[in-house]
């Protein structure tokens, strides 16, 4: 059972004799004078590709405990590094933007493409508001994307229960929905990254995380918001902070569920997640290139039935969907 600890890191390694970190550059920065204890080796990783982490791995002491302490990359190399050595493992994530440090999956890349090797589960996630505050405000507000996701996933789900006889759970649906309202409740504390706004994403994030492995797939919370996000760095090539683009993804699936894309770009903006076009610099023919391949890339990467194998998609709605974002 991973302990949640909810303020400051201070001590946390302190009575460890030896242990790893695994981190970036600012995030160390902002934890090593009060993290405790002497560590045994620092890494700044560079990245997530299975070959440069095996080599981390074989250069690397034996410790006790490895801590990683950053963003993604840092916490996914930490993970990695905790599963081959089977040492344990304490997670500092110095921002909420993604939610790798709830899930158990350990992910590696292969040529940039990502897999799933195994799982870890760490002894202790520790929520530093400090460091956490310290970020710029639109890298954690963006940690609603991958809840308020469940808005469209759910519907997506529901959909190809009804069209394809897939298999659905209304209890889980249910725990999503009452996951999607206690979001909602705290737009005001997210958009403001307090205290309770942190701790709000993280219980969230990890109750996504939990409904996920209950269901035995990604349906609670991924549908065909995110194709947006996987067609749109398949065709540009380049990285975006992933809870913004789901975000566009919310308002487009929205649009093409229910209609009803207005309420869904309302409650993100109450949220500051900046989930417009403009916020991460597509243009608009990326953006259209985008909507109008996603069912292709949907099908291709055999995601799982939704609105786009069921949607008309035209260019005029999506250049219509530009316009609405962009005025
Ligand atoms: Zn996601």
């Amino acid at each position: 059972m991973t302990e949640f600890v909810y303020g400051r890191v201070d001590g946390l390694c302190e009575s460890v004799k030896k242990y790893a970190v695994m981190t970036m550059d600012i995030p160390w920065s902002l934890v090593k004078d009060r993290i405790g204890g002497t560590p045994t080796s620092i890494t700044m990783v560079r990245g997530l590709e299975h070959k440069y982490l095996d080599e981390l791995v074989r250069e690397l002491p034996i410790v006790d405990m490895v801590v990683g302490i950053g963003g993604g990359v840092a916490v996914d190399a930490a993970k990695y590094f905790a599963w081959k050595r089977q040492c344990s493992l304490a997670l500092v994530p110095t921002i909420v933007s993604v939610d790798a440090y709830v899930s158990p999956e350990v992910a590696v890349r292969d040529s940039g493409v990502v897999h799933y090797i195994g799982k870890v589960s760490p002894e202790k996630i520790v929520i530093d508001y400090r460091a956490i505050q310290s970020a710029p405000r639109h890298l954690n507000t963006s940690g609603a994307g991958d809840i308020y996701s469940s808005r469209t996933a759910l519907f997506d789900w529901k959909l190809a229960h009804e069209k394809t006889g897939e298999s659905y759970d209304e209890n889980i649906a249910a725990a999503a929905r009452r996951v999607l309202d206690t979001l909602v409740a705290n737009a005001d504390e997210i958009k403001n990254v307090t205290e309770k706004g942190i701790r709000t994403l993280v219980e969230l994030h990890s109750e996504e995380s939990r409904l996920q492995i209950q269901a035995g797939k990604s349906r609670p919370e991924e549908g065909s918001e995110h194709a947006f996000f996987y067609t749109l760095e398949n065709l540009t090539k380049r990285a975006f902070i992933h809870g913004q683009v789901v975000g566009t993804g919310i308002y487009i699936s929205s649009h093409l569920q229910t209609h009803d894309e207005d309420e869904a770009a309302q409650v993100m903006d109450s949220m500051g997640l900046l989930f417009r076009p403009k916020d991460y610099g597509i243009s608009r023919e990326e953006f259209i290139n985008t909507i109008l391949g996603m069912r292709d890339y949907s099908r291709k990467g055999k995601l799982p039935f939704s609105i786009l194998d069921a949607a008309d998609i035209s260019p005029q709605r999506a250049a219509r969907l530009w316009d609405k974002l962009s005025s």
